[in-house]
């Protein structure tokens, strides 16, 4: 398949699922993810009109970013180590991997430097597997009260990953307890802004996730390809 050719399959499946749950299709924003292809093809994706970019370290992405800034909107969706925050905060427009308040602490004093707020999405391990990065449910209401104190960070909603797997319709829980995490933490918090951003579907799972209610699509493999 060439990159239009998926650009229009991944179109045509999303379109379908908002038809199925009754979702506007305006309500959901692909970010495609560049990790596995080259600045070539990272170049044609945004020239295709998929200018949502997204990335899990800053080393291999560092091309990239240097080739397409100014024409994308950079997603760091990968988990993030406090000493690489200088690296993320100022070049990539959102975070999605917030989780843990050293981090928070590291991502605002960057901010503060270069005088920027910078969106954030607290990152969540729904399935409680080990070898998922992300706080525990239970954990987010706290820790989203501790982050009033750092105004440079603007939280804008919730990420998870589902486990793989083989039937996508088995990840159709972690999707919806995410949902309800987050309308459950609307509730509860008198945020000033309530959170909006569902961050949640991958190549595998994505229409199970836009039916769950996803405004966040982070598609790599079904939508941009892997090279080598
Ligand atoms: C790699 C990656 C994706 C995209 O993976 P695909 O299955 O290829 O779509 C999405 N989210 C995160 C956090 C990733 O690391």
């Amino acid at each position: 398949m060439t990159l239009q050719d998926r650009l229009r399959d991944v179109e045509s499946r999303l379109q379908e699922a908002c038809h199925r749950s009754g979702r506007d299709r305006k309500d959901i924003q692909v970010i495609a993810v560049t990790k596995y292809v080259s600045v070539a093809t990272a170049d044609a994706v945004v020239s295709q009109g998929v200018t949502h970019i997204g990335e899990n370290r800053w080393p291999d992405s560092k091309a990239k970013w240097e080739s397409l800034q100014g024409q994308a909107v950079f997603h760091y969706i990968g988990s993030l180590q406090t000493n690489k925050v200088k690296d993320v905060v100022g070049r990539f427009d959102y975070i999605h991997s917030l989780d843990r308040i050293s981090l928070a602490e590291a991502i605002a004093q960057r901010a503060e430097t270069l005088d920027i707020v910078i969106p954030c999405l607290v990152q969540v391990n729904v399935s409680g597997e080990q070898s998922k990065h992300g706080m525990s449910p239970e954990h987010v209401s706290d820790f989203i009260q501790q982050l009033a104190t750092y105004p440079r960070i603007r939280l804008i909603g919730l990420m998870t990953m589902a486990p793989y797997e083989s039937e996508p319709e088995e990840t159709r829980p972690i999707f919806r307890a995410l949902r309800q995490l987050r309308d459950q933490l609307n509730h509860d918090l008198a945020l000033e802004t309530p959170l909006k951003e569902l961050s949640m579907g991958m190549s595998n799972d994505f229409e199970v996730a836009v039916e769950e209610g996803a405004t966040m699509v982070r598609l790599g493999t079904v939508l941009v390809g892997k090279e080598e």
